[in-house]
C-alpha cells in the first residue's frame, strides 16, 4: 500500500482484492458514519448493516491499511492481561463480562468467515504460547490455571510435548488454547469489507475524514471532497488515527512490531516445524512469534520497527534467532518484510470512549485485535441500533487520558529493540 513493501508485506501480495471502492465525492445522508476500516470499523459497518442501518465507512488510505492489514494473524481469546486480573482492574460485572466476551471473540470471527465464505487462510488448530525458561513457565502455568478454573479449553504441555508440535525444544511448556487459531489478516479484513458492502454498507477509501461537526442534533463528517451527514458516528481509528478525535491516538503508546516471512519451505520442513499449524508467541519480554501462512512459508516476528538502523538489525537477528530454534532453517532469506504500531494502553486494557453525544468508539487492543476488533465492532452496532444499553457494554465509559512522555516511551520501545536485538548473539 502506498507502494511501501514494508507496510503490510506478505499480507498484500497473498491476498485476495479488495472490494472496489471509491474516494468520497459527494454529499451524503446515512444512519451512521464509521470513520477506519479495519477490523472495528468494517464489523461495526457489517452488522450495523444487516439488521437495516444505512451505514458510510470512511477510510483515509485503503481497506486494513492500519493494524488490520499488517498484524501477525493471531487470533486469540481473552487478552495480555492474566484473566483474574481483569475483574480486579475493572470490578466484578465489566471484568467478567469482558473476559467471557473476549474468551469466546474468536468463534465470531471462524463464524463470520464461514458464514460470508471469506478467502482468509483460516487455521483452527489453535496457539501455543511458549513458556522459557523456569519464569516463562510458571506464567503459562498460572495462566492455564487461571483459564481452566473458568472452564476455558486450554491445555498445559510439557516441555516434551511442546517440542513436538513446534519442531524445536527450545521451550520448556507451553499452553495450547484451543479456542485460538491463525488468519491471513488482512484477507479477513477485506473479506469483512466485501461482505459489509453485499450487506448494503458502502464504504468509501483515500477519503480522510478532515473535520467532524455536530448540526442540528446531526453530525456532518467532512473529507476534502465530500460529507456524510449521520446520526451516529463510530470512531475507529484506533491506534492509526489522523486529524478527528486525537485524543484516541494521545492514548495510546505506538509499541512497534515487524514480521519477516520465509519463502515457502521445503515439505520435509513443513512437517517438522507446527505440523499441526499452530500459531506461536513466546514469554519473553521482547517476545517473538512465528506461524506458517497457506503457502508455507514462516511467518516470524518480534518487536522493532523496520527502519533506520532497524532495517538490518532485526532481519539480521531474525535469521539468527530462526537458526537457533530451527538449526535446518540456517542461510533462510526472507523474501517479505513489513512492519506496524501496536496500540498500548497504560494498564493494557481497551477503552470505550463516548467522544461526544452520539460518538463512540473502542480503541487500544495492546496487539489483540483481531477478535477484539471483531466483537467490539458488533458491540458498537447493537449500542448505537439501541440493543444494548451503556450499562450492558463490556467496558465502563472512560474519558481518554493522553499519556506523559508518550514520544520518549515510543522512542524507547524503537531504539530498545535495536539494542537488545543487536546484542542478542544467543536466541
Ligand atoms: C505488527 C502488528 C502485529 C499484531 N499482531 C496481532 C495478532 O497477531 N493478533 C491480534 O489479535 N492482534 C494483533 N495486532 C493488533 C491488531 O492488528 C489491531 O489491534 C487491530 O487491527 C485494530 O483494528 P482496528 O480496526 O481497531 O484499527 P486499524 O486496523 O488500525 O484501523 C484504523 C483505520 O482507521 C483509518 N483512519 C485513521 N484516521 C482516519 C481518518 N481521520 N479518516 C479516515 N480513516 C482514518 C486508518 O487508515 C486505519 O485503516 C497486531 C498489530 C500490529 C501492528
Amino acid at each position: 500500500m502506498k507502494n511501501d513493501p514494508r507496510s503490510h508485506g506478505l499480507w498484500e501480495r497473498s491476498a485476495p482484492p479488495a472490494p472496489p471502492t471509491s474516494r468520497l465525492s459527494d454529499d451524503l445522508e446515512a444512519d451512521v458514519a464509521v470513520i477506519g476500516a479495519g477490523f472495528t470499523g468494517l464489523s461495526a459497518a457489517l452488522h450495523l448493516a444487516e439488521a437495516g442501518a444505512s451505514v458510510a465507512v470512511l477510510e483515509g488510505v485503503e481497506i486494513g491499511f492500519g493494524g488490520s492489514g499488517r498484524n501477525v494473524g493471531l487470533v486469540n481469546a481473552g487478552m495480555w492481561v492474566m484473566p483474574d486480573d481483569l475483574p480486579g482492574e475493572l470490578g466484578e460485572v465489566y471484568g467478567n463480562r469482558l473476559l467471557h466476551l473476549l474468551g469466546d471473540a474468536p468463534s465470531l470471527v471462524f463464524e463470520l468467515v464461514e458464514k460470508h465464505a471469506m478467502a482468509c487462510e483460516v487455521e483452527r488448530s489453535g496457539t501455543l504460547h511458549c513458556a522459557v525458561g523456569a519464569k516463562g513457565l510458571a506464567e503459562v502455568h498460572e495462566r492455564a490455571r487461571q483459564w481452566q478454573a473458568r472452564g476455558a479449553p486450554v491445555r498445559l504441555l510439557d516441555a516434551e510435548e511442546t517440542a513436538r508440535k513446534v519442531g524445536t525444544n527450545a521451550y520448556s511448556g507451553s499452553l495450547l488454547d484451543l479456542r485460538a487459531g491463525t488468519i491471513q489478516p488482512l484477507a479477513y479484513a477485506r473479506g469483512l469489507a466485501v461482505a459489509a458492502s453485499k450487506a448494503g454498507a458502502q464504504i468509501f477509501t483515500a477519503s480522510p475524514v478532515l473535520d467532524a461537526q455536530e448540526v442540528d442534533s446531526r453530525w456532518m463528517v467532512r473529507t476534502s471532497a465530500g460529507s456524510v451527514q449521520a446520526k451516529w458516528v463510530i470512531v475507529a481509528t484506533n491506534a492509526y488515527t489522523t486529524n478527528v478525535w486525537p485524543q484516541i491516538r494521545a492514548e495510546l503508546v505506538h509499541l512497534p512490531y515487524f514480521n519477516l516471512a520465509t519463502k515457502p519451505l521445503g515439505d520435509n520442513l513443513r512437517t517438522a516445524i507446527l505440523p499441526e499449524r499452530q500459531g506461536v508467541w513466546d514469554t519473553k519480554d521482547i517476545l517473538s512469534s512465528f506461524r506458517f501462512d497457506q503457502k508455507g512459508r514462516l511467518v516470524f516476528g518480534s518487536v522493532g520497527a523496520l527502519r533506520g538502523p532497524g532495517r538490518t538489525i532485526h532481519p539480521n537477528w531474525g535469521r539468527r534467532a530462526l537458526r537457533k530454534l530451527f538449526p535446518q532453517l540456517a542461510g533462510i532469506e526472507f523474501e517479505y518484510e513489513w512492519y506496524g504500531s501496536i496500540g498500548m494502553t497504560s494498564n493494557n486494557l481497551p477503552r470505550f470512549h463516548r467522544l461526544a453525544r452520539n460518538v463512540v468508539s473502542f480503541s487500544g487492543y495492546n496487539g489483540r485485535g483481531i477478535a477484539p476488533g471483531t466483537v467490539f465492532g458488533r458491540t458498537l452496532a447493537r449500542f448505537v441500533l439501541g440493543e444494548l444499553a451503556e450499562d450492558d457494554l463490556p467496558l465502563p465509559v472512560t474519558e481518554p487520558e493522553p499519556v506523559r512522555l508518550r514520544a520518549v516511551k515510543e522512542a524507547y520501545y524503537e531504539v530498545g529493540a535495536q539494542i537488545v536485538h543487536a546484542a542478542m548473539t544467543r536466541f
